[in-house]
């Protein structure tokens, strides 16, 4: 068999039969925003990422597989298969959900009652000396 970090090559081809052609990544593990899909043309080029990081599940089945484009499978593999990233970017993930969905209207801001306006001397201002 293929080593164990490989997918099969009948794998890998049912899983390209199933993406339709297109990239399998969804939503959030992918970076991508919740139940979206990237579904960019994988004759541009395609990768096979196990969607459960290998090193946990060692789970080459076609379940465990997607077909993805290489910028999703960067993406992943930079920030979902290291696990102190990944949950750098889970944080940052709903720190941006949080800033999008709680949305504080702002008041105008009032002038300070408290700081009084210079007052300029009415001569000065007009450049005139009354006698
Ligand atoms: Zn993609």
């Amino acid at each position: 068999m293929a080593n164990r970090k490989e997918f099969g090559s009948k794998v890998r081809k049912q899983a390209l039969t199933r993406s339709g052609m297109v990239c399998e990544a969804i939503g959030d593990w992918y970076g991508l925003p919740e139940g979206q899909r990237c579904a960019r043309d994988l004759a541009y080029g395609v990768e096979y990422d196990h969607y459960i990081l290998d090193a946990n599940s060692k789970d080459n089945s076609l379940e465990n597989c997607r077909a993805v484009c290489p910028d999703c499978h960067k993406w992943k593999t930079a920030n979902r298969d290291t696990p102190l990233a990944a949950k750098t970017v889970a944080q940052s993930l709903m720190g941006m959900k949080t800033r999008v969905k709680v949305k504080i209207p702002q008041r105008p801001k009032s002038p300070k009652p408290n700081t009084p306006k210079p007052v300029l001397p009415w001569k000065a201002m007009y450049g005139r000396i009354e006698p």
